[in-house]
């Protein structure tokens, strides 16, 4: 069944194109990362499934509910992540959890929930004294109450920092893992890598690519960035490693670094073939193709 389908959405705000022609199905169960840099479109997209936002053409489903049409019940086993959200002003965290508990009419105990994303001791304090990240692990929880059968969570680690965003993704596994289908936004590749079944990039409205995150590495031929430190770059030693086969781009960093996209094959021929060249390889090491990597690979310019 399909968790989400959106077919030929379009939004415009006056002349401005927020979402062009957006095809796209995620299929339930499935953990999917809608990926594109700021301004790309994603909020949009994510509001015209809440339907807090019209499209100007096209239409959007929810488990086969239009979410213009008969948006209540599309959004009835939805948890939601918006974002800039605010938190209530008076509430405390537990009380923003009863909160959630009753507008979806279910049972649940508001201190588990609290425990699960990490925040059980500052439950009787004011909402409003809770630090950025601290604010979105309670709107995290909210969006858990009911046990929802999709997550729709727009950019869920902002402002948490490395071990937030780690229990993050270890709650949307577990919530993948008890059934839940999960559709998450982020204009940051690493957030999305370890837990994605599929990510969709969007750029200017437009969604340039579907795939797995190794299927988008492989149609970049393999996708890694080579980092090679020589002792000194010499005439000519760029134009040695862009003749060694399976070599796509290679980039001066500074007089000592060079980049270089290749496949995995023909990492160490570049390494070899620069020693042979007489070249002092110092130190070499590999990156995997961060988004902006990818966004310039698909788009063919760097994103704003
Ligand atoms: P993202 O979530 O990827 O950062 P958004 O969906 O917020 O992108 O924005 C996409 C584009 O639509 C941007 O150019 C933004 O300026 C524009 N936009 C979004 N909301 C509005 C609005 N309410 N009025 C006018 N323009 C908007």
């Amino acid at each position: 069944m399909e968790a989400i389908g959106a077919h030929d959405v379009s939004k415009e705000y006056g002349s401005e194109t927020a979402l062009d022609r957006v095809e796209l199905t995620v299929e339930q169960g499935e953990t999917f990362g809608f990926l594109g840099p700021n301004g790309a479109g994603k909020s949009t997209f994510i509001n015209v499934l809440l339907d807090f936002v019209k499209p100007s053409s096209g239409t959007a489903e929810i488990f086969g509910n239009d979410c213009q049409e008969n948006g209540v019940a599309a959004r009835e086993r939805v948890g939601v992540l918006p974002e800039g959200y605010s938190v209530f002003d008076r509430l405390t965290g537990k009380q923003h959890i009863e909160y959630a508990i009753r507008s979806k009419e279910v049972e649940a105990d508001p201190i588990e929930i609290l425990d699960r994303v990490g925040i059980r001791d500052a439950a009787e304090q004011k909402a409003t004294e809770y630090s950025k990240g601290m604010a979105q692990r309670l709107v995290l929880g909210m969006a858990l109450v009911g046990e929802p059968d999709l997550l729709l969570l727009d950019e869920p680690s902002t402002g948490l920092d490395p071990n937030g965003a780690a229990e993050m993704r270890d709650i949307l596994r577990e919530e993948n893992e008890r059934g839940a289908t999960i559709f998450f936004s982020s204009h940051i590749l690493e957030q999305v890598e370890a837990v994605c079944d599929r990510v969709g990039i969007l750029q200017d409205g437009e969604l340039v690519a579907v795939d797995t995150i190794e299927g988008l590495r492989e149609s970049l031929g393999g996708g890694t960035k080579l980092v090679i430190t020589v002792d000194a770059l010499k005439n000519g030693t760029m134009e040695t490693i862009r003749s060694v086969g399976g070599v796509e781009t290679a980039l001066a960093r500074d007089d000592a670094t060079v980049e270089v996209t290749c496949t995995n094959d023909a990492k160490m021929d570049v390494v070899v073939e620069l020693h042979q060249a007489g070249v002092d390889v110092v130190n070499f090491r590999t990156e995997e193709a961060s988004l902006e990597d990818m966004f310039i690979e698909y788009t063919g310019s760097a994103h704003r």
